[in-house]
């Protein structure tokens, strides 16, 4: 992927100690080149090399201590411009505020319309109304619905009605009547940009008047999105652009190209199925993510919204003092199965993807691991140094599992200790500290 690339590219410039303008050069060819395989567009992706290169030289790159520290700097400041420099806000004006959502067909329109109603509500003290004017698949009302009994918000629906213009005033009508002062109108989408769909958006759109037109794209579509991006924006005049799907190792090329073609800021991203995984965008953070520094800010908000500050503070002094067993695993596995999908949390941790790619993540997995641990007893949770071979064959037994799932817990908790080691180190302070320590 795009960081690894980077990676390889940065380091061919450590690996010279000295930097030479021709290594400069050297170096900002393979960021391009990495830039092309994350489906940045070509002229986008020359531009930006070019506009490094201007800086590197302006700022006399070559002379200065850490010239590779420094040009690390300005490809990221480079890359944060060009996804949008500051973050961007949701208008939430009018009352009610009117959002629509648009895009194709699987963007994840329905699940962010979730998200985000769960988000005004639980962030910012809403009372969001969702509106469902997918009218072609009858599927489409009910996983509103489904989505809205999760979150607690209402679901407005007419499964009589044929006309998603008619829906979505009704429902405003409805929100007026009954206090939401916020009406998320999720829409129906296609497989691909056709006249139709784009037909009835725009009626719905002239109809309703939305303080926010929010434009939903698959991250993992790569220049497609950025097409698509641009047959929704020459209709609707979006005023953002949300990117689903941005969990694991999902560097988004798109979002590098979007803000250059359709000029829209990114404001929300999704990194899961879940109703938490929502995330407001920050183009300096998906920068850093993009170079492999992992997202640490956005992971450090996420615990600490989830984290109990006192257990924090406990478990800080616990893996300072080397004492982090088996019952404090426990917890955290408790507290993460909060925090949303493991494999997008490890992939926010700098060099984590890389130092757990051989172990299997899967939320289900938590079902094993909890009955294996339940099945040790208390000396054995506090210093899982004395699980050996005999005490494994009985925990496995115990817990209903096979000795190699014992092992592949212990391998794991092993990984896990490291990892919560690495984050007491350098850069990893500011974790711990915002965990409450
Ligand atoms: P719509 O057709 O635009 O309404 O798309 P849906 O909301 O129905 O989403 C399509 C599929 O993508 C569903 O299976 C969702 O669970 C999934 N999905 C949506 N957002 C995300 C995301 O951020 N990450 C992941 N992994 N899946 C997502
Ligand atoms: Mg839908």
């Amino acid at each position: 992927n795009l960081s690894d690339k980077l990676d390889k590219a940065f380091h061919i410039l450590k690996g010279h100690g000295k930097i030479t303008e021709v290594n400069v050069a050297d170096t900002l060819k393979e960021v391009r080149r990495a830039l092309l395989d994350a489906d940045v567009n070509f002229k986008i992706a020359k531009d930006f090399t070019a506009r490094v290169k201007e800086k590197a030289i302006g700022q006399d790159v070559l002379t200065t201590l850490q010239p590779g520290q420094l040009l690390v700097k300005l490809v990221k400041d480079e890359l944060t411009e060009l996804m949008g420099g500051d973050v961007a806000g949701v208008n939430l004006s009018g009352n009610p505020t009117v959002i629509l959502m648009s895009g194709l067909q699987g963007s994840g329109k329905t699940t962010f319309s979730g998200k985000l109603a769960n988000f005004l509500k639980t962030k910012k003290n809403k009372k969001p109304l969702l509106v469902a004017c997918d009218i072609y698949r009858p599927a489409a009302i009910n996983q509103l619905h489904v989505v809205g009994d999760q979150i607690g918000v209402e679901v407005y629906s007419e499964p009589e009605n044929k006309n998603p213009v008619e829906i979505a005033q009704n429902a405003i009508k409805h929100a007026k009547a009954n206090g939401f002062n916020v009406v998320i109108v999720d829409t129906a989408g296609r497989l691909a940009v056709d006249q139709e769909m784009m037909d009835e958006i725009a009626r719905v759109h002239k109809a309703i008047q939305p303080q926010e037109t929010l434009f939903v794209v698959d991250s993992m579509t790569g220049q497609d999105a950025v097409n698509t991006a641009k047959a929704f924006n020459d209709i609707l005049n979006f005023d953002g652009v949300i990117l689903t799907k941005l969990d694991g190792d999902t560097r988004g090329g798109a979002a590098l190209s979007i803000k250059s073609v359709v000029n829209k800021p990114i404001k929300f991203v999704g990194t899961g199925e879940k109703m938490e995984a929502i995330d407001i965008f920050y183009p300096d953070r998906m920068a850093e993510r993009i170079l492999g520094m992992g997202d640490v800010v956005s992971l450090v908000e996420r615990a600490q919204e989830q984290f109990d500050e006192e257990e924090a503070r406990k478990l800080q002094k616990k893996i300072a003092k080397n004492e982090f067993g088996f019952d404090d695993f426990l917890t955290q596995i408790q507290q993460v199965k909060k925090m949303g999908n493991m494999k997008d949390l490890v992939g926010m941790i700098p060099g984590a993807s890389k130092a757990m790619k051989d172990v299997e993540i899967e939320d289900d997995a938590f079902k094993h691991i909890e009955a294996i641990i339940y099945s040790m007893t208390p000396g054995e949770r506090s210093k899982p140094a004395i699980i050996d071979v005999k005490r494994k064959a009985r925990i496995a037994k115990g817990s209903g599992t096979k000795v190699e799932q014992v092992n592949q817990l212990m391998k794991q908790f092993d990984q896990m200790s490291k990892m919560m080691k690495m984050m007491q180190g350098p850069g990893g302070k500011n974790l711990m500290k915002m965990m409450g320590g």
